[in-house]
């Protein structure tokens, strides 16, 4: 899955075509499927965001346009009619350049998903206040899970969650209820810190997301599937103590 700053790597590149009213085809076929390229032919795009993990697309007219990436997903920024091979899901044409989306797969109008989201962790002024008030609201789940769950805070991808539970000194399977309101924040600090860094294309090593051994103290790294989705925490024993072993 595409980390959240790629997504809004993209957003940045996709900025070019805001402000302009957009020609818009869908040579894929699961791409017409979605019926998204004869709803937005011809509108002004307003802004694109990237929001969590979906790009949105905000049209004149109130139409809102998401698409989420999942593993295969990419789009490209063009001048108009470059050459291609293949098939995208979606062609956004501008007066110069072009956005192309290969491999969808999520592609649909929409505004009702994305109210859910909680604040993007990459926001301009990000809300860790109230980051910090939904992360609470499930005090029993461990912080290494939670911080995935993108209804409490949009935006944090496994690698990000990993090194910024790594740079606070907290164990993964720490529950989110035995952790002080200073602790948290230190946390989404550290979250926000790396991904910006990352994004304005500074990207520190990984200190230890698939790494063999904690670059701070020489312990070996520890790594174990966590949550329902059995993503793999990696922490280190020493500097992230209260670990379950
Ligand atoms: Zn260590």
């Amino acid at each position: 899955m595409p980390e959240g700053d790629s997504l809004h790597r993209a957003a940045r590149r996709l900025q070019v075509l805001v402000g302009e009213r957009l020609e818009a085809e869908s040579p894929h076929p699961q791409g017409q499927a979605t019926g998204v390229a004869e709803q937005v032919d011809g509108r002004r795009l307003l802004a694109v965001d990237a929001v969590g993990k979906n790009l949105l697309f905000r049209f004149e007219g109130g139409l809102v346009l998401r698409s989420h990436l999942r593993v295969r997903g990419r789009w490209r920024v063009l001048p108009r009619g470059a050459p291609r091979s293949g098939r995208p899901w979606l062609v956004l044409r501008g007066a110069e350049r072009e956005a192309v989306l290969w491999n969808g797969p999520v592609l649909e109008l929409t505004t009702r998903r994305v109210r859910r989201l909680g604040p993007d962790v990459l926001a301009s002024e990000p809300d860790l206040d109230r980051m910090v008030e939904n992360l609470r609201r499930e005090p029993a789940r461990e912080i290494g899970d939670a911080l995935l769950d993108q209804r409490q805070v949009a935006g944090i991808g496994n690698l990000w969650k990993v090194e910024a539970l790594w740079h606070a000194g907290v164990s993964p399977w720490r529950r989110v209820g035995e952790l002080s309101g200073a602790e948290l924040r230190g946390i989404l600090e550290h979250a926000v810190g790396l991904m910006r860094a990352s994004l304005d294309g500074d990207r520190e090593p990984r200190a230890i997301y698939r790494r063999p051994v904690c670059p701070r103290c020489g312990a070996r790294i520890r790594a174990r599937g966590q949550g329902d989705d059995n993503r793999t925490s990696y922490w280190c024993p020493m500097c992230q103590p209260d670990a379950v072993s």
